[in-house]
C-alpha cells in the first residue's frame, strides 16, 4: 500500500505483477510463455542481487525463484526478502530441480508460499501462480480495510500509531524534521445537536477530504485520530512548511462554507489546529510530538478557535 494516497482505492484494478528470477535464459523464456497466457505484468531478474534490487522498486505480487544460481542463490535471496518488512509479505514460489524432501522442506521453512520441482507441468504451475496471486490480493484488501477509518476513509488510529513510530525511527536515522498537525473541529457537539448526527457525519467526510489532499507525499499520512479530531504526519518537513499546510487546511475548511448557526466563532464550520515539529533524538519519544501538537491545539481553542497555533 502506498501512503501517498491516504484514501485507499480498493476498486483500482491493475494486472498482477510477477517477477521471474532465473539465471538460465531458456527457463525465463518458458516461464514467460506460460505466464503470458494471463494478463500479468512480467519482470525478470537473472540473479539474486538483481532480484532484491528490483523487488524493492517494483513490488511484485509474486516471485518465481530459481534456487541454483551463482553468487546469491535462491535460498539466500528468499531469506533476505523475508527479513525485510517491506518485502516480507510477497509470496515466493521456489522452482527447482532439487526435489528431495529436505530441499522442499527447507524452502517452506524459509517462508516460501510454494515449492515446484522441475520439470513441471505448465498448467499446474499456472494454477499455483493463480492461487497465490488470489490469496495475495485478498490479504492486501483486508489489510487496506484494517488500516482505514470506515466513515472518512482516512487512515485509522491504529495505522497512525504504527506509521508515527516508523516515521519517527526513519527521521531519527536521517536526522530530518518530522511535523505533526492536530486538527479539531470547533463546536462540533453543538453542530450535531443543531443539524443531526448524519449531517455531522457528512461534514466529517468533507473535512477529511481536505485534510487528505493538503501536501500528501509518500512520507505523509492523514488520519482520523478519534471523533472529530484528525492528525497529519509530514515526514522530512520543517516547521515553516507544516505551518503553511496547517493554514491552508484551516482556510479550506472555512471555505467549505458549511453553515453552523450555533458556532460561537463563525457562522460556518471551522477548525482549530496545533502544529509541532521535532528532529527525533535519543531524549525524545514519538509521544512528545503528539503532546506538543496537542498542547498547541488546546492553545488555539483557548485563544478563540478557528486558528493555527505553532
Ligand atoms: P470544541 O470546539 O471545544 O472542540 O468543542 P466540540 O463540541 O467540538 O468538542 P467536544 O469534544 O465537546 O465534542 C465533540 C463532538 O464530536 C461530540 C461528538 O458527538 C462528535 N463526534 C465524534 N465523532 C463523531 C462522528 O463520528 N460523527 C458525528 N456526527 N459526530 C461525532
Ligand atoms: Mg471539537
Ligand atoms: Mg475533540
Amino acid at each position: 500500500m502506498n501512503n501517498t494516497t491516504p484514501i485507499i482505492d480498493l476498486d483500482k484494478h491493475s494486472s498482477p505483477r510477477v517477477l521471474i528470477v532465473d539465471d538460465t535464459p531458456d527457463n525465463i523464456r518458458v516461464l514467460g510463455t506460460i505466464l503470458r497466457q494471463q494478463d500479468y505484468q512480467i519482470n525478470v531478474a537473472q540473479n539474486g542481487l538483481q532480484a532484491l534490487n528490483l523487488t524493492s522498486k517494483i513490488m511484485p505480487d509474486l516471485i518465481l525463484l530459481d534456487i541454483m544460481m551463482p553468487e546469491l542463490d535462491g535460498l539466500e535471496t528468499c531469506r533476505r526478502l523475508k527479513a525485510d518488512p517491506i518485502t516480507r509479505d510477497i509470496p515466493v514460489i521456489f522452482l527447482s530441480a532439487k526435489a528431495e524432501d529436505e530441499d522442499v522442506l527447507q524452502g517452506f521453512e524459509l517462508g516460501a508460499a510454494d515449492y515446484v520441482t522441475k520439470p513441471f507441468n505448465p498448467k499446474i504451475l499456472l494454477a499455483r501462480v493463480k492461487t497465490h496471486l488470489f490469496l495475495r490480493q485478498q490479504t492486501k484488501q483486508l489489510q487496506a480495510f484494517a488500516d482505514r477509518d470506515g466513515l472518512t476513509l482516512l487512515a485509522n488510529r491504529r495505522r497512525f500509531d504504527e506509521f508515527l513510530l516508523s516515521e519517527w525511527r526513519r527521521c531519527h536515522r536521517a536526522q530530518t524534521p518530522l511535523s505533526l498537525l492536530m486538527i479539531d473541529i470547533d463546536y462540533f457537539k453543538l453542530y450535531n445537536d443543531a443539524y443531526g448526527h448524519l449531517k455531522g457525519d457528512d461534514t466529517l467526510k468533507q473535512v477529511a477530504q481536505i485534510i487528505a489532499a493538503v501536501g500528501s507525499r509518500p512520507t505523509d499520512l492523514a488520519a482520523r485520530f478519534g471523533g472529530e479530531e484528525f492528525s497529519v504526519l509530514y515526514g522530512n518537513t520543517d516547521h515553516e512548511t507544516a505551518i503553511h499546510f496547517a493554514q491552508d487546511i484551516r482556510q479550506q475548511i472555512e471555505g467549505l462554507s458549511i453553515p453552523h448557526s450555533d458556532s460561537k466563532v463563525s457562522d460556518v464550520v471551522t477548525a482549530s489546529l496545533g502544529v509541532a515539529t521535532k528532529i527525533p533524538d535519543e531524549e525524545l519519544s514519538a509521544l512528545n510530538l503528539i503532546e506538543a501538537a496537542d498542547a498547541r491545539l488546546y492553545a488555539a481553542k483557548e485563544a478563540g478557535r478557528n486558528q493555527v497555533k505553532t
